[in-house]
């Protein structure tokens, strides 16, 4: 079958497009590139051995999706298009509901015109907020932090409510807990614009020496060693669980949340060490203050993924460590290299 992936030049969408097109199936991707390089395309290309057809348009741009459907014979649908800057968030509110729930809209307004009635869609552990207890399963309570977040959790909504009133709709809703690591090929991996939000690509930037040192956002945390604790999971880990997610739509309906994450949760220095001893290079940094928002520990009761989808996470903190730096050396300005 023919899967579209909606921002699928980003970071997660091109690694899980490599592993939809391992499976057999075939890709086109629309993306604006306004966070991702087209370069990204060929890469994908290579890794999956096959063509990939790539549509540089916006999703809320609802004439130009309408075309990409009516090119190809779209069977299901992966929706990764959207911003997804906490702190920009919350200085442009409004562009960031304008932007993603004007995508999730437009791509369900499509779909149901086109009679495709399977989508993935990649939420994100942000919607539980700040966890009262872990592990995080996914009927805890949700509520977000900042506009981003709230963008992921309104989502979810409009697309449960679609399936309400589509029974044969299925959607499937990931929980990303915290991807990082990149392709074992170090082909492809997290490219980020400017100076990096999330804690792997700013430690990879430091190890090949575009950033001096490390902020560590706090060490008063009630956790192990005061840092705060995480569940990261591989990239490529993370692509599969996008095919096991599209089988599980083939013989079901209506809307299913489902986390991603390993189960298993690590400390900001529990990362800074691992990669420094995976991969022999010192990381300076120093510890800061708390970064506003931020949840002492979060990881994932992953045990509903295992059951539904058959899918659970493969490979550990070393190897997303040396994916990660695999990637960055031979990458060092990502795909301006
Ligand atoms: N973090 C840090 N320094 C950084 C970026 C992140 O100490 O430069 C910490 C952050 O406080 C959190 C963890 O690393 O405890 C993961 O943060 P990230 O932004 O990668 O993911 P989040 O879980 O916040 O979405």
């Amino acid at each position: 079958m023919n899967v579209l992936l909606t921002g699928g030049a980003g970071y997660i969408g091109s690694h899980t497009a490599v592993e939809i097109m391992r499976a057999g199936h075939g890709v086109v991707i629309a993306d604006d590139l306004s966070n991702a390089s087209e370069k990204v395309i060929e890469r994908i290309e290579k890794l999956g051995g096959k063509k990939v057809y790539f549509y540089k348009i916006d999703v809320c741009d609802k004439a130009a999706l309408d075309g990409v459907f009516a090119l190809h014979d779209i069977s299901a649908v992966v929706h990764f298009a959207g911003k997804k800057a906490v702190g920009e968030s919350v200085a442009q509110p409004l562009m960031y509901y304008r932007n993603n729930l004007d995508a999730t809209i437009t791509l369900l307004e499509v779909m149901q015109k086109h009679s495709v009635n399977r989508l993935i869609f990649s939420s994100s552990a942000t919607v539980y907020g700040i966890p009262k207890t872990v592990p995080v399963d996914e009927n805890a309570p949700r509520g977000c932090n900042n506009p981003y977040g709230w963008t992921k959790y309104m989502s979810e909504q409009i697309m449960r409510d679609a399936c309400e009133a589509n029974k044969d709709l299925a959607v499937v809703l990931l929980r990303y807990f915290n991807p990082i690591g990149a392709h074992e090929s170090g082909v492809i991996g997290e490219d980020p614009e400017g100076i990096p939000n999330n804690l792997m690509p700013f430690i990879a930037q430091v190890a090949v020496g575009r950033r001096e040192m490390l902020g560590v956002f706090g060490d008063d945390y009630p956790t192990h060693d005061g840092t705060g604790v995480r569940d990261y999971i591989h990239v490529v880990d993370l692509a599969q669980g996008h095919v096991a997610a599209l089988d599980y739509t083939e013989n079901n309906s209506g809307a299913l949340a489902v986390n991603l994450g390993t189960g298993r949760g690590y400390s900001v220095l529990d990362i800074v060490k691992t990669f420094e001893r995976v991969n022999g290079i010192e990381i300076p940094y120093r510890i800061m203050p708390r970064r506003a928002g931020d949840a002492a520990v979060i990881y994932a009761d992953s045990s509903l993924a295992k059951t539904l989808l058959n899918w659970e996470a493969k490979r550990d903190l070393e190897d997303m460590c040396r994916d990660t730096w695999n990637w960055q050396k031979n990458n060092p300005n990502g795909y301006r290299s």
